[in-house]
């Protein structure tokens, strides 16, 4: 525990207590900037160039997938979040957005909190703003409203800071952290193919990153006991597999891309129609760019000029 200001944080969210001699390489570095905070770090240009290096591989590398291009800030609707389902699966996960609602007298009272000590937060109210949790997640609804899909079904293309209140002195395990996707949306022959397709397109990118990889079977961190038994569902139904690099931990590879296969989970959630009106099924390939930018900074050294000209060339001259 440490004291600050507010009183007493939980260890849980301090990030002094704890030593992790990788992360605090990449601070001493000057490549993450320390906030104090768990998982919550600013990122040097150096950092960035490397992230839109790898942003604009993945562009490049679904330049044939005719993918439509959504942007959305990080955060989505609350009752559109509410929709989603994201609560029965992952309330540990989730952050959302409070704001001061109160008056002068409660003013006052935030105030003095704040001089003593004490919480501060009771006049705090949620919003109707929610932390984006994975970046495809404002796309259903926004694919639904448009009525049926198209014979060849569509493929959006979306990259969003993430929240995930996850805070760990991993610096892979980061609480914000973007996250590029392809989502594909149509049959699930369509869906297949295309995690097919981008389980090899993945690897092969990688590989011309020159990191080691594997890939793996997976699954997700459902909440609790009822958790556990959807979590080896979904393992039993190979409907996730990752990427994984070795980058905190040889013994443990930290998942950098992932393929996933939704069934027709968001399809019925939305009302999410084929052509031939049934229900759409869905998909996406996800790549961590933190994690991607760590892996190549482990792998390769924290000097950008000294990476080996293949992976250089792979990432900025490519003309
Ligand atoms: P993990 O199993 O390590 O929790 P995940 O495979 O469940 O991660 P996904 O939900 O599939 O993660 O998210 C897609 C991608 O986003 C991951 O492959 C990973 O690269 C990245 N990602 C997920 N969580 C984090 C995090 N806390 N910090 C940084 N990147 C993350
Ligand atoms: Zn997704």
């Amino acid at each position: 525990m440490i004291q600050n200001q507010q009183g007493t944080l939980p260890d849980a969210i301090a990030d002094i207590a704890g030593v992790n001699s990788f992360r605090d390489a990449l601070v001493e570095a000057g490549l993450l900037i320390s906030t104090g905070v768990r998982g919550l770090f600013g990122r040097s240009g150096q950092f960035e160039r490397v992230v839109e290096a790898l942003d604009a591989l993945i562009t490049r590398l679904g330049a044939d997938q005719q993918a439509e291009v959504l942007r959305f800030p990080p955060a989505m609707s609350r009752p559109e979040f509410e929709h989603s389902e994201y609560l029965k699966g992952f309330p540990q996960l989730a952050g959302t957005v409070h704001s001061f609602c109160g008056g002068e007298q409660e003013h006052q009272r935030v105030l003095q909190c704040l001089d003593s000590g004490e919480d501060w937060t009771e006049n705090q109210k949620p919003t109707y703003v929610v932390l984006t949790p994975a970046a495809c997640y404002p796309v259903y609804p926004v694919v639904a409203q448009r009525g049926p899909l198209p014979e060849q079904g569509r493929i959006v293309d979306v990259f969003s800071y993430c929240f995930r209140h996850e805070p760990s002195l991993d610096p892979t395990r980061m609480q914000l952290f973007r996250m590029r996707e392809y989502i594909r949306l149509g049959t699930p022959d369509q869906i297949m193919a295309f995690r097919s397709e981008w389980i090899e397109r993945g690897t092969r990118m990688i590989d011309l990153l020159e990191l080691p990889n594997s890939i793996d079977l997976a699954n997700d961190p459902f909440f609790g006991r009822g958790g556990k038994i959807v979590a080896r569902s979904q393992r039993e139904q190979n409907l996730k597999f990752e990427l994984l690099i070795p980058i905190e931990s040889p013994e443990k590879p930290t998942a950098c891309l992932s393929f996933n296969y939704h069934m027709d989970h968001f399809g019925l959630l939305w009302g999410i129609k084929t052509h031939d009106a049934e229900v759409a099924h869905t998909g996406c390939v996800g790549f961590g760019l933190e994690r991607l930018t760590l892996g190549l900074f482990k792998h390769h050294g924290f000097d950008i000029d000294t990476w080996p000209k293949t992976v250089r060339d792979a990432l900025w001259d490519h003309a």
